[in-house]
């Protein structure tokens, strides 16, 4: 649980300003030790404010440049780097909390509420997304060009990856995958009694030149070859 950085207050989970004193509190980017703001501004703006966007560089694993705006804090993503922050900087989590998951903010409540959004890079409406399983963080989503989060989000997104919410996710997506296969088994299956419902009729032992085939569909290679037996007798 964060605190009002202006009243020590604590923050609600599904929102960046304080119930009491009102002030705005950057929670983002605490989780991140070392950060430097770049002096050139991005040329890309702000979907909520639209004022110029800043480039962060967060410095992981070399330069790692984001972009973030002053004045509603809100963050944008190129495509992946939001999943690698997730998981560079929260580690180690080796179990699922399904009790603090279930207890994650409901969709959808914070501030801006479902307003679309125009990416910052190409100007077309972003879609509104999920993030992950019971994360509780609708992010907007640009499939070119990247995530935005508002201020606060990516703070629940890490609350999200320490429940073990990432796990949860991986857990579901392998019994999908084995839900999937068991499907395609079944149709596999399904289909193969066809093929064998139909060839009982057919699955005669079938005489030729003497010799008596065990497939009731010989094929030519087989009869030629049973034909030069039968004839070098
Ligand atoms: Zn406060
Ligand atoms: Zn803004
Ligand atoms: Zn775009």
């Amino acid at each position: 649980m964060a605190n009002c950085s202006g009243c020590s207050a604590p923050l609600p989970t599904d929102s960046i300003t304080c119930e009491y004193c009102g002030s705005r509190n950057d929670v983002d980017l605490k989780n991140i030790h070392y950060y430097t703001t770049h002096q050139c501004e991005s040329k890309r703006t702000c979907p909520r404010c639209e004022l110029p966007l800043i480039t962060i560089d967060l410095k992981l694993n070399g330069t790692f440049l984001i972009e973030r705006c002053d004045d509603c804090l809100g963050l944008f993503f190129d495509p992946n780097e939001l999943e690698t922050l997730l998981e560079v900087t929260v580690t180690n989590v080796f179990t699922i909390d399904k009790g603090r998951l279930d207890n994650t903010s409901p969709l959808n409540k914070n501030e801006y509420s479902a307003i679309y959004i125009k990416c910052p890079v190409c100007y077309k409406i972003m879609n509104r997304v999920n993030f992950g399983i019971k994360s509780g963080v609708i992010v907007d989503r640009c499939k070119e060009h990247g995530v935005w989060l508002d201020g606060g989000e990516l703070r629940n997104l890490f609350e999200w990856m320490k429940a073990g919410g990432k796990l949860l996710q991986q857990e579901r997506e392998e019994q999908q995958k084995k839900e999937d296969q068991r499907e395609q088994d079944r149709l596999k299956r399904a289909a193969q009694m066809q093929t064998d419902a139909v060839g009982v009729r057919e699955d005669v032992p079938f005489t030729l030149f003497g010799s008596t085939l065990r497939n009731s569909d010989p094929d030519l290679f087989e009869i030629v070859q049973t034909a030069i037996r039968f004839f070098t007798r």
